[in-house]
């Protein structure tokens, strides 16, 4: 309403890149699965689809309580987790966030400061002679696990950059910072946030085959029969099975040619610590589309088709909008669009928005979020119908996130997408469930199961 000519011609060319057609995903889904098999095959292709060596599931029955570290993208949690044999999980967690120096220099050493705050707070710090306090450490960053409690950092993505930490054993890094404390306290347990969602979403629900994150970052793993395994060349698990790491954020990295760039999102690729690489993650995820919105919004300024052509400090600065306020955004019901209007005056400190401004901010946050929605159904579709040999029966779809949990219609919009690819006889057996702190939980779970490992 009231947008001029000029306005309304470049919202129809940015809803003509965002909108992805039925046809435009079907053929992006062809080339995630093609990327997946050659994943399973190879080592160091596009797709890591990486050995978890986690072969087994929890039963659901098991007791005790056990613990956790859980590095995120923006936070580090400990946790006590306390199963109660029915398939129930209590846990108490402390959150920290990760402060800048961590994020860039002293990660190791913060996080074992954590612990022994955590520990320490309420009375668990084991004494010289007590056995060292078994944990399962979640590490959302790439790593090409070596073993159950092993693994070295491919590379760092969503921020984080310590140096001196690529090719080497992050297990191995975060004791010598324990040690370094005098704290005990032995990692037993490596997994990836998604194996971790996974098995905290197994369990309770003996169905749960894939685990999925769109938080600050996106990935998944899932069950896959290691007879589909082609490069796995250690033993053969007696369950057949393990979970693998797919590191789908990397899809379409390198070649750039199947995802619909846009030039918002190169430039946004140009200006990230890891250029041309996590392509997918870069449009999915909760790190990336305030980003993506904002280069939307400067575009438009820089035409003087929004906000009369004026900017700000704030909006000039790479991150300044936070994917958050794409989501209060996207849903902005008021006559006035008064939560666009606090976000454009308040937060980016531009005064005077008109109406039509505050709309063509709405349509940037909707589109942003849909592409999002609908590419994330990608992944999922490649994911499942990978596994259609366990599509007859009920399948479990842990997922986690902030984007997930609070991007508006994030959970609608993947699952009507997923159902144009899926036959409806099996796409009826499939459920998507929050799975909230999973990750956390799993790494405790999976503590619990390396106890067992030979
Ligand atoms: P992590 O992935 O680090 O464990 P989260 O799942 O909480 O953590 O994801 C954090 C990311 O989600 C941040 O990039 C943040 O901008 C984004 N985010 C936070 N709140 C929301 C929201 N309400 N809607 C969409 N994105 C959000």
């Amino acid at each position: 309403v009231g947008a001029t000519p000029e306005q309304q011609a470049a919202i129809d060319m940015l809803a003509s890149q965002f909108l992805l057609t039925d046809e435009r995903l079907g053929a992006i889904i062809k080339e995630f699965r093609r990327r997946m098999e050659e994943g399973l095959a190879t080592d160091g292709r596009v797709l890591k689809m990486i050995p978890s060596y986690v072969t087994r599931r929890p039963l659901g029955s098991e007791v005790g309580s056990y613990f956790a570290i859980d590095l995120g993208g923006t936070n580090l949690r400990v946790l006590k987790v306390t199963l109660d044999g029915r398939g129930g999980v209590t846990s108490e967690h402390q959150k920290f966030a990760l402060s800048e120096e961590a994020k860039s220099r002293t990660l190791f050493d913060f996080v074992a400061q954590c612990v022994d705050t955590f520990l320490d707070e309420r009375n668990l710090r084991p004494l010289g002679q007590q056995p060292p306090i078994p944990m399962g450490l979640t590490f959302s960053y790439p790593v090409q696990q070596t073993s159950i409690n092993s693994g070295t950092l491919v590379q760092w993505t969503k921020g984080l950059n310590v140096p001196g930490c690529v090719g080497r054993d992050v297990v191995r890094l975060l004791q010598d910072a324990l040690l370094r404390l005098g704290l005990r306290v032995k990692i037993v347990a490596l997994v990836n946030d998604t194996v971790g969602t996974l098995l905290s979403a197994a369990y309770s629900d003996p169905a749960a085959q894939m685990g999925i994150i769109f938080g600050t970052g996106t990935n998944a793993a899932y069950y896959e029969d290691v007879a589909n395994l082609a490069k796995w060349k250690g033993p053969n698990p007696s369950s057949g099975e393990m979970v693998l790491n797919m590191e789908w954020g990397a899809f379409d990295s390198d070649d750039f040619a199947f995802l619909p760039f846009t030039p918002h999102d190169i430039k946004l690729d140009r200006k990230s610590i890891n250029p041309r690489k996590q392509a997918y993650e870069k449009m999915i995820s909760g790190m990336y589309l305030g980003e993506i919105a904002r280069n939307i919004v400067l575009w438009l300024a820089d035409q003087r088709l929004l906000l009369d052509g004026r900017s700000s400090e704030i909006l000039n600065a790479m991150w300044s909008i936070d994917t958050s306020y794409l989501s209060s955004g996207a849903v902005d019901t008021t006559s006035d669009l008064s939560e666009i209007q606090q976000v454009i005056e308040k937060t980016l400190n531009i005064s005077n928005s008109t109406f039509v401004d505050r709309q063509i901010f709405k349509v940037i946050a909707i589109l942003v979020g849909e592409r999002a929605a609908r590419l994330s159904a990608v992944g999922v579709v490649a994911t499942l119908t990978k596994r259609s040999d366990l599509l007859n029966k009920p399948v479990t779809v842990g997922i986690d996130g902030s984007m997930y949990e609070h991007y508006p219609y994030f959970h609608d919009i993947l699952v009507e997408t997923a159902s144009h690819f899926i036959p409806q006889e099996q796409f009826k057996n499939i459920n998507f469930t929050l799975a909230k702190d999973g990750s956390g939980v799993g790494a405790a779970i999976t503590a619990m199961l390396a106890a067992t490992y030979d």
